[in-house]
């Protein structure tokens, strides 16, 4: 039997917090539960969960604020959970590394689904676990998790990685975003696919002229041909 998976719930709305991790007990998660994003980031250092769900709205620090914190240090899983449908904030949860995100009120078994989900591709045999990707100046080396543009390494979130791997791995081939959902997200069902434009967008910026993107309109999106050595 698999060891149990540790869930840490971050939420000050008790009503919430117990609803959510009863679900997750039924389902065979052990869960752990806090108000406070300070304890929230003492627990990710001290004893990390396999997961993190993670309110936006918290009495001491924001849940953009322990988001981005735990990514100072860890790729740990991080679903986060918004009570206004507004997608601002939805992007701003995910440009700070957020791996998914779910609007409240929502179904809980959907929220168990995410999280399986999540921890499918996580632990997951669809995660590039080696083998370097190039494409001109640019360089995935995905043991070592590692984005290169020349000499510069360029701090990508783990589903940014992911996002560009599956992208360079079928290089010349248009892929949906259905299919980059559930490759790189690990969804069987169908998600949010403006998750897929955000992160787009985020490796176009972080990555400039380097990034080998392309939009194809109304489809999804495809690396391009690897660009001729400069003379
Ligand atoms: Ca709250």
């Amino acid at each position: 039997m698999a060891p149990t998976q540790t869930i840490l719930v971050v939420e000050d709305e008790q009503a919430i917090a117990s609803f959510v991790a009863a679900y997750l007990r039924k389902d065979g998660f052990a869960v752990q539960i806090t108000a406070s994003g300070r304890e929230a980031l003492t627990l990710v250092g001290s004893e990390p969960p396999s997961l993190v769900i993670l309110d936006l709205m918290l009495p001491d620090l924001d849940g953009m604020e322990v988001c981005r914190r735990i990514r100072e240090t860890s790729t740990l899983p991080v679903l986060m959970l918004t009570a206004r449908d507004d997608d601002l904030d939805k992007i701003a949860g995910l440009e700070v590394g957020a791996d998914d995100y779910l609007t409240k009120p929502f179904n809980p078994r959907e929220l168990v689904a995410r999280v399986r989900a999540i921890l499918r591709r996580g632990g997951g045999k669809s995660r590039p676990e080696a083998g370097v990707l190039t494409h001109g100046d640019l360089v995935l080396d995905a043991g070592r998790r590692e984005c290169r543009v020349g000499d510069e390494e360029i701090r990508l979130a783990p589903k940014e990685f992911d996002l560009l791997w599956e992208l360079l791995d079928h290089r010349g081939f248009v892929l949906t975003r259905d299919q980059l959902l559930e490759r790189v997200w690990g969804y069987t069902f169908a998600g949010d696919t403006r998750t897929v434009d955000v992160h787009v967008r985020q490796l176009r910026r972080k990555l400039g002229d380097a990034a080998p993107i392309v939009t194809v309109w109304g489809i999804g999106y495809k690396a391009g041909p690897a660009p001729a050595p400069a003379d």
